[in-house]
């Protein structure tokens, strides 16, 4: 069996070691003589399953007690449309940071719910670097301020906390979820579908502090008001119990291994070979400002653009998959999430470095 070089931006790379328990006990979970899968989320088993889970995540981002965790379903997407119907009022004002595609997704639908208004935006710099916190706009009576703390599809990640007054920050972590240390505290609410950083496709994890629980709009649908999920364990309806427990497996896998704060060391690594090697000689290139550049989604291009579909096709030979840009911005994208071995970033810049070499 071959495990091929999987730089995926999601659904994304999974540890080998967790892959590897999950098939250990895929036939008979526990010694109960079924899986998980087959099993009641209401079975005391299950349960402690979640709650270990649970108690994992609050250790390795040492969430605060007055935070709850919620394990839902819908994707980030869903959270889009949900964030305002819980945490404004119609007629109030929420405030947006634009910085590509996943944050103007989210633009898009918090304008159904809310007053909404864009306080600054990437599209001056043309999306190379991100707003700095003295050009947000932000007046008296703002619900919340909403951003994507790392752009996976543009590669463009903040280097540091919007923070305006006391105003919650809602941010989208779904493609750095985990990557690297954060102090939960100077959030309200944060939140990431679990299939790039986490686990598989099908869990949206939410992080919210309690006094956010309040403020739901009356037309909130039950499965989308965080009230409801609090006060129910995340258990109001049947949750998505077999990636709840990957995703334990995956926390487990962290902490065996240091933690966030292990891992980070690693990821910055494996992001500065690959920056490193984008920027040796120009053959290659990223235009993003050094601050700003993502540790999890590395986009680059080749500087003649004729060669990339060369690059993609030898690519995958070399087994080295997923490597295509994201439709709406062409070129390359290595997704160097967690999951994804240093070793496997080690390789790609050999290629790379072969590549340059045939058609520099
Ligand atoms: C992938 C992604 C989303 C959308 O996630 P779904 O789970 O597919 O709805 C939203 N925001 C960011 C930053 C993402 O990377």
């Amino acid at each position: 069996m071959i495990r091929k070089h999987n730089f995926s931006a999601g659904p994304a790379a999974i540890p080998r070691e967790v892959l590897e328990r999950a098939q250990a006990e895929m036939l008979d979970w526990n010694k109960m003589g079924l899986s998980i899968m087959e099993m009641s989320h209401r079975s005391k088993e299950f349960i402690a399953v979640a709650q270990k889970s649970e108690a994992d995540l609050r250790l390795l981002l040492s969430i605060p007690n007055n935070y709850k965790v919620l394990f839902l379903q819908g994707g980030a997407t869903s959270q889009f449309g949900m964030i305002p119907l819980n945490l404004a009022r119609a007629d109030q004002v929420t405030a947006y940071i634009e910085t590509g595609m996943w944050s103007t997704k989210a633009i898009v639908e918090g304008r159904r719910y809310s007053q909404l208004e864009v306080v600054a935006s990437a599209a001056e710099k043309g999306y190379r670097s991100v707003p700095t916190q003295s050009e947000l706009n932000l007046g008296d009576d703002v619900a919340y301020l909403h951003y994507a703390s790392n752009e996976t599809v543009g590669g463009l990640s903040f280097d540091y906390v919007p923070q305006i007054g006391d105003v919650p920050v809602v941010a989208d972590m779904s493609s750095d979820i985990l990557s690297k240390e954060i102090d939960v505290s100077s959030f309200g609410m944060i939140y990431a579908g679990a299939q790039k950083n986490i686990g598989p496709a099908g869990l949206t994890v939410v992080i919210i502090r309690d006094d956010l629980l309040d403020r739901a709009q009356a037309m909130t649908p039950k499965m989308y008001n965080y009230k409801v999920h609090a006060a129910a364990g995340s258990m109001s309806n049947t949750p998505p119990t077999f990636a709840w427990y990957l995703s334990g497996l995956v926390f487990e896998w962290l902490l065996e291994r240091g933690g966030i704060a292990a891992i980070e060391q690693i990821n910055r690594r494996k992001a500065q070979k690959l920056y490193q090697e984008i920027d040796a000689t120009g053959f290659y290139k990223n235009q993003i400002v050094s601050n700003n550049r993502s540790m999890m989604n590395v986009p680059f291009n080749i500087h003649d653009a004729s060669l990339e579909s060369v690059f993609l096709e030898q690519a995958a030979k070399a087994d080295l998959l997923n490597l295509k840009g994201h439709k709406a911005v062409g070129g390359m994208r290595a997704s160097i999430y967690n999951a994804v071995a240093e070793e496997s970033v080690d390789v790609l810049v050999d290629f790379m470095q072969n590549f340059e070499r045939q058609h520099g």
